[in-house]
């Protein structure tokens, strides 16, 4: 038994991890308190001369803005050669629209995007989380100073001043439109009568950041990326009604068609030229209704991407085809400022990037100074100066920036205290010698406060301005700045506690030193050095990929040393390997080869027959499983009794309804998600699915089923262990049997949270546990192969360490509306289906290594090598026994050697814990209390701890040490995103809280 001392160790280091991790988070992701309320026009009164006069607001030059987002509008969709937007391409080359390509900032996924574009800052990193947990309300801009909310209210303003449309506080629909109806050409009149009011079309991320504030508003979903047109389509229809309406300022459209296709079939699909030319048509009609519609005149169009794609159509990180949307600004009044337009298509100035290079985050702003409002208050952006001309006065143009500026210095103010920026000549500010962050900004401030009280250029204003702005900007975005570097420092020395303590419980078993400890060793400093190097995380399934075969080869060479296996071919050890190598091709992962060719991808899996034979397979393999278990329930357990047979078959009869649901749901699913993998297959079938199962109705069936079977099949083992306890006849506790149902019933909802093409996969770790248990394993070779397999596995299904590999298709089976549990449940799930597998089949190992410790004699041991066996081939069968009986004759010698000790059948068996030979009874042995089965979980748990505290403590370490890397954004935060998803909910909810559940079911 492990010393109460060592279990209270253990405790505290398991309890040390949440801890470290959320001190270490909330230095890492600081949370900015966003300044609440709506900004109001700074007072510039501070300036005297000629740029001060306090409350002149340069006069707008728009009264309305039509917003087309365009989901993962890469630049050289629009700008480069080959492009669909030929219309947009001719305004460009006419002068009445202004090109960009505009940056941003990772996550390049929706949401954050969509922060940035309307509040001009720079989202945290932890929105990316929050992007799933969409129905947070804190994450809502509702509260939040955003250009929708000044457009919004911008409509209101003039009551205070003007009677004639005071009554209409509420800013009602009526009011409205005789403003407008009557309002058009005169600029103090549209103000007065406009405003207030927005529509929104498209995705439904804005109307879940911005409830309640579309007069009209049609939300799409982008849940089924199959669909390139419905989501569009539900878009357009809007536009030609809403274009003749004259009562919203601003009219949001965000498309996610081109997106969609993307994800399916990257940016060079077939589809993608069409919808190119589909979004053409939209900006063409929005522009021309521009041109002739009176109401419209004053109306800036503005085409964007909130984000691009990668070469794989996928987004998330940092690559620079994901980084690099386009800007477009359009409108007839652009001829005024753009001197006779730009070439176009236009030639590359940097990967992907196109005329001039802007921020996203400086569209805020931007529309502010055109639109007539004040600057947001969280804003980083910069007005973008190629606008200015439309002012022709210097005093107006520099207004704009300086407004600009002391909005920006406000913030800059609060995240600097101890620094001074005096807003007056001041000696005491040095610009000399090497500055920090905040003395540069004070210098650059010092600058603006100079040339606004000399008598320099007057450009040399604008200039020193526009300095100001942009050196803020790029520092307040800038991640030094931002960290918390005691949190950091604490949580990491949190994380080394823990895995202090967890090292103090495993001091006893250093000694002796065996190759399974040193390979463990091994693996685990390997693993801990390579995550300070930004291209190993990138690639970090070499790493599980290689130690995995070096760990089988191992087992292979330790194991026929022995001799007890004679055709090395068909070693178990060996078998699984060849298995291995099938895995770490079925999908490819990874930055540097992403793309390319894999077995998920390939033609053999694309022929819907071949994929849908091995799915099949696959269902109907866990439908027999099931059905025994069922079964097993409801009888004696011996096969062989009166009535097995009819037993088997109503078992099968019980779960079959939920194994043809189950399959039912993922055909259904496929043809929506997926339908190129569904082609050829059935026809009838497929469209009788399609047109009868209702999606969220099957998967709930299926969830529901899997529950209740559980439930059944826990009870009934309950009350046969009770009738065992008390004597009754034929009642034989099955414990092994009901942690083994658990398991099969667990995989069945893992392959229904899987992507088909990976659904094969399960065939493959099925057959790789039966070759594990025919291999003797002591406790450390389990625990290493299970923490090998677990990572493996993540990989081999796809995952990687960037924040574009997260899989969404099955985060919303059987989720009719939003729920951040079950969603949040849903996505880890689907996310970590091969660790979730793995872990709990390590579990199952774990017990069959406690059953044959606690059996005498081989007449069982060969019985269960029999059992394990079932349901695959006959030919692997017939192999699996001749090992077993090999490997029990090995047994028998062996035990006719060992001087006879009580102790002697659990040692030979089920060695301690720091053995690798499990036929030599090591010192500790003489003792029978110190492995008693309790002891293996324990041991396992422990070995898990270790590996979960020392990499997080290496990414803790890694992230604070190259807190100012270049990648520290791109590589290092998403590996930490993901060591909190291992640390925290793989960790808990799967090692300790499924492993434990299957382990306890099982004793
Ligand atoms: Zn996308």
């Amino acid at each position: 038994m492990a010393s109460r001392l060592d279990k209270m160790l253990l405790a505290a280091a398991n309890l040390l991890i949440p801890i470290a991790i959320l001190v270490f988070a909330t230095g890492f992701f600081p949370y900015k308190p966003f300044m609440p309320g709506l900004a109001t026009y700074e007072d510039l009164s501070f300036v005297e001369g000629r740029f001060g006069a306090g409350t002149d607001i340069p006069e707008p030059i728009f009264d309305k803005v039509v917003f087309m987002v365009v989901d993962a509008l890469r630049s050289d969709f629009v700008f480069g050669e080959g492009s669909g937007f030929a219309f947009v391409q001719s305004l460009i080359r006419s002068g009445s629209a202004l090109p960009f390509t505009a940056h941003a900032t990772s996550p390049t996924i929706t949401m954050p995007r969509v922060k940035a574009i309307t509040t001009g800052s720079i989202p945290s990193f932890l929105d990316v989380i929050l992007n799933f947990a969409e129905s947070d309300t804190t994450s809502t801009l509702a509260g939040q100073d955003t250009w929708l909310a000044q457009l919004r209210a911008k409509g209101k303003e003039p009551e205070k001043r003007d009677d004639r449309v005071g009554g209409d506080g509420n800013g009602n629909g009526n009011g409205n439109g005789n403003g407008n109806g009557n309002g058009n050409g005169n600029g103090e009149q549209r103000k007065e009568g406009g405003g207030g009011k927005l529509v929104m079309y498209g995705d439904d991320t804005w109307l879940k950041l911005f409830p309640g504030f579309f007069e009209r508003e049609d939300g799409t979903s982008s849940f089924f990326v199959a669909d390139f047109t419905e989501v569009d389509d539900n878009v357009t229809r809007h536009v030609p009604e809403e274009l003749l309406n004259s009562d919203w300022n601003g009219m949001i459209l965000h498309y996610l068609g081109l997106d969609h296709i993307g994800h399916k079939a990257g940016p060079n699909s077939p589809n993608m030229h069409p919808k190119q030319l589909e979004m053409d048509s939209m900006a063409q009609m929005i522009y021309s209704a521009i041109e002739e519609e009176q109401h419209l005149e004053s109306t800036l169009f503005v085409l964007l991407g909130d984000h691009g794609m990668n070469e794989g159509g996928n987004h998330g990180g940092s690559a620079p085809g994901e980084t690099s949307p386009a800007l477009v600004f359009m409108s007839p009044k652009l001829q005024q400022i753009t001197n006779g337009g730009f070439p176009s298509p236009a030639t590359l100035t940097g990967e992907f990037e196109y005329y001039r290079k802007v921020e996203q985050s400086d569209i805020a702003p931007t529309l502010a100074g055109l639109l007539g409002f004040p600057v947001p208050r969280n804003n980083l952006g910069v007005f973008i100066p190629e606008f200015l001309s439309f002012w022709g006065t210097v005093e107006d143009k520099a207004r704009l920036l300086l407004r600009n500026a002391r909005q920006i210095l406000k913030i800059v103010r609060a995240t600097f205290p101890g620094q001074s920026f005096p807003d007056k000549v001041d000696e005491s500010v040095g610009c000399d010698g090497s500055l920090d962050s905040g003395e540069e900004l004070a210098c650059k401030w010092q600058g603006v406060v100079g040339a606004l009280k000399g008598e320099t250029e007057t450009e040399a204003v604008l200039e020193k301005l526009m300095d100001f702005c942009r050196t803020a900007q790029d520092i307040m975005s800038s991640t030094a700045s931002n960290y918390n570097v005691f949190r950091l420092v604490f949580g990491s020395s949190l994380a080394f506690a823990s895995l202090a303590f967890t090292v103090v419980v495993l001091r006893s078993k250093f000694l002796p030193l065996t190759s399974t400890g040193i390979f463990y060793a091994l693996t685990l400093i390997l693993y801990t050095i390579q995550i300070f190097a930004s291209s190993y995380i990138e690639e970090e399934h070499h790493f599980w990929y290689w130690t995995t075969s070096a760990w089988l080869f191992y087992l292979f060479i330790f194991d026929s040393r022995k001799g007890w296996f004679d055709i090395p071919f068909l070693h178990p050890a060996v078998m699984v390997m060849g298995l291995h190598r099938v895995a770490r091709r079925w999908n490819q992962t990874g930055q540097k080869y992403a793309g390319a060719d894999d077995i998920a991808h390939s033609e053999l899996l694309r022929n819907s027959v071949v994929l849908w034979s091995l799915v099949g397979a696959c269902y109907l393999d866990y439908a027999m499983r099931l059905g025994r278990a069922v079964a097993r329930s409801i009888g004696p357990q011996d096969p062989k009794a009166e009535g097995g047979e009819r037993r088997r078959l109503l078992g099968l009869a019980a779960v079959l309804p939920l194994g043809v649901t189950a399959f039912l749901f993922k055909l259904g699913f496929t043809a929506r998600d997926a339908p190129e993998l569904v082609e050829g297959v059935a026809d009838g079938l497929v469209r009788w699915v399609e047109h009868y199962v209702s999606l969220v109705g099957a998967a709930r069936m299926v969830f529901v089923g899997i529950g209740v079977s559980v439930v059944w099949v826990v009870v009934a083992e309950g009350r046969r262990r009770r009738r065992s306890s008390r004597g009754a006849e034929g009642a034989v506790a099955d414990r092994h049997g009901l942690a083994t149902a658990l398991f099969d019933f667990l995989t069945l909802f893992l392959i229904t949270q899987t992507r088909t093409q990976n659904i094969p996969l399960y065939l493959i770790f099925r057959m790789q546990l039966f070759f594990l248990r025919l291999l003797p394993l002591n406790r450390t070779q389990i625990s290493l192969t299970t923490l090998l397999l677990t990572h493996t596995s993540f990989f081999s299904l796809g995952n990687s360490n960037a924040i574009s590999s997260i899989d969404l298709s099955n985060s919303y089976n059987g989720v009719s509306g939003y729920n951040v549990l079950a969603v949040g449940l849903l996505v880890f799930v689907s996310n970590w289906a091969g660790p979730i597998f793995w872990s709990s089949a390590g579990v199952l190992l774990l017990l069959d290594g406690e059953k044959e410790g606690g059996r005498e004699g081989e007449g069982e041991g060969m019985g269960q090598g029999q059992r394990r066996t079932e349901g695959i081939s006959e030919e692997k069968k017939e192999e699996g026994r001749r090992t077993v009986r090999r490997w029990v004759e090995m047994e028998r010698e062996h035990l006719a050697a060992t001087p006879p000790s009580s102790s002697s059948a659990e040692s030979h068996a089920f060695p301690p814990f720091h053995l690798d030979q499990p036929n030599q009874p090591s010192p500790s042995s003489s003792t029978p209390s110190s492995f008693t089965s309790a002891n293996s979980f324990f041991n396992y748990i422990t070995l898990q701890t270790l590996f979960t505290t020392s990499s997080l403590l290496a990414v803790m370490m890694a992230c604070t040490v190259l807190r100012t890397h270049l990648f520290i954004w791109t590589v290092f935060s998403p590996k930490f995103l993901y060591a909190m998803a291992w640390g925290l909910a793989w960790h808990f909810g799967v090692v300790l809280g499924l492993g434990g559940g299957i382990w306890l079911s099982g004793r």
